[in-house]
């Protein structure tokens, strides 16, 4: 019986885990931190035994095969035993992938993935596809190929999830961007992170597609580095040699991935702002790729609701309006949030830094904002960056001193920006805590 081992019992690992169970595997899950009940309590329910707290090693070293979690690093001594003797290590993806033979759509990047995907996943369920929405989203796919029949996947894929994927392949590979992030886990190399995000294109054929922003430079160096053999499907704002997505003279989307091209009125699109558009385009073409109606991509990519934390609008309080983009956690994102900003911003930033480097939003940052309200932990290299380049620079770290700061600045007409750059941990337990917060005390100032 093959030993498969689990490494980490979050959503992934508990999904893998219960796949193995369910293909008749010998399992067991190790996770050193702890594992939350709902996950025990599926675990248990399958039979299925497991560690918190602690990795015994004997037992996991045994393994014949080992699925590991995208949030251990491959530097964990754990996993570093493991490779040492040479017992494979995968993603919980690529394991999933081996027993279903639906078509994948994967989507990475280093920002808007999540918004894309949930993109791509509304066209097709809206026109009637029986598709499932897999990776850092929802429910595992692990979990899905064993307990649903889906002929379609969306599937969100980070750079983490793409470190142990070998085989797998997707139909359609979307990569939307590359700017530097989590440069902390690639030795501070950014070439390391572009392979990473490059092992999307490993396994692709010519009967499947890669969809790509083509302005973008690190995408098209890498491009001509190295060889693929699928059909190219760049998009960018305007027409360029080979462009299969764009913007026309009429100001009207076009997407030509068939041999019929379809068109819609940029206007009706639901999402706003240059990075959507490019996030609207990933996304139509990947459906007409799988050949959904037009009519049903026009309406899709006119109706999606977007998605929360993403530049979320929360409220207007005293004439101020307040954005929640909390998942802004590096600099690039920042970039086009204020990319789509009024003048007369404040801007809080501030959190976990990741290597930042900040000089990509100086220009916007002159242009568009009137202050800086700093929030984390250890404010100073952002008071070393920006002081005397804004009006006014605030040094505060909590979400209420922070808001409160915003508050006195900002007047009728202002606009205040949550886009934070840096990651929450600092003073949040995620992004989605920091959004939350911030948009509470927004409401609260409502009620009061
Ligand atoms: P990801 O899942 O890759 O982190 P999200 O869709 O969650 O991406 O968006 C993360 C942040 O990046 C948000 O602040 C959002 O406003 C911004 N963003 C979304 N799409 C893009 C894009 N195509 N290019 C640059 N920034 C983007």
């Amino acid at each position: 019986m093959k030993r498969l081992v689990i490494l980490g019992g979050g959503e992934s690992g508990v999904g893998a885990a219960i796949l193995g169970k369910v293909k008749g595997m010998d399992v067991f899950l190790s996770d050193m931190g702890s594992i939350s009940a709902r996950y025990k309590q599926a675990l248990e329910e399958h039979g299925i035994e497991w560690e918190e707290g602690q990795h015994t090693e004997a037992r996991i070293l045994s393994a014949d095969e080992v699925v590991k979690s995208p949030g251990i690093p491959p530097t964990a001594p754990i996993v570093q035993r493991i490779v040492s003797k040479n017992i494979p290590v995968i993603s919980e993806i690529e394991f999933a992938g081996r027993y279903t033979d639906a078509k994948m759509v994967c989507i990475t990047g280093s920002n808007g993935k999540t918004t894309t995907t949930l993109l791509t996943y509304h066209i097709l369920k809206n026109s009637g596809v029986n598709v499932g929405l897999a990776g850092n989203v929802g429910k595992s796919l692990a979990w899905q190929v064993a307990f649903e029949h889906h002929d379609v996947y969306v599937i969100e894929l980070s750079s983490f999830q793409l470190e142990n994927m070998y085989n797998f392949k997707p139909n359609v590979a979307v990569m939307l961007n590359i700017t530097p992030d989590h440069l902390d886990r690639y030795d501070y190399e950014m070439q390391n992170y572009v392979n990473a995000k490059f092992r999307i294109l490993q396994n692709l054929t010519p009967a499947d597609a890669f969809i790509y922003w083509q302005d973008d430079p690190i995408i098209k160096a890498q491009l001509e580095q190295i060889e693929t053999e699928a059909r190219l499907f760049p998009f960018a704002e305007t027409m360029e040699e080979g462009t299969k997505a764009y913007i026309d003279a009429e100001h009207d989307l076009i997407l030509n991935a068939s041999n019929a091209p379809m068109s819609m009125p940029r206007a009706d699109l639901s999402l706003n702002g240059l990075h959507n558009l490019y996030n609207s385009m990933a996304a139509g073409l990947s459906a007409c790729l799988l050949d959904v109606k037009k009519e049903d991509i026009r309406q899709a990519l006119s109706d999606f609701e977007g998605v929360e934390h993403r530049l979320e609008y929360v409220a207007t309080v005293n004439g101020v309006r307040y954005i929640n983009d909390s998942k802004a956690t590096n600099v690039n994102s920042c970039w086009y949030a204020l990319e789509s900003m009024p003048q007369n911003t404040v801007l809080i930033l501030g959190g976990k830094d990741k290597g930042n480097d900040y000089s990509e939003i100086e220009a916007l940052v002159s242009k568009k904002v009137k202050a800086i309200v700093c929030m984390g932990k250890d404010n100073s290299k952002l008071l070393d960056y920006f002081g005397g380049k804004v009006a006014e620079i605030r040094d505060t770290h909590s979400l209420d001193e922070a808001v409160k700061a915003c508050v006195e600045i900002a007047v009728d007409g202002d606009t205040v920006l949550l886009s934070p750059c840096c990651a929450s941990f600092d003073l949040f337990s995620s992004y989605e805590d920091r959004g939350r917060q911030f948009k509470d005390a927004v409401r609260n100032m409502l009620n009061q």
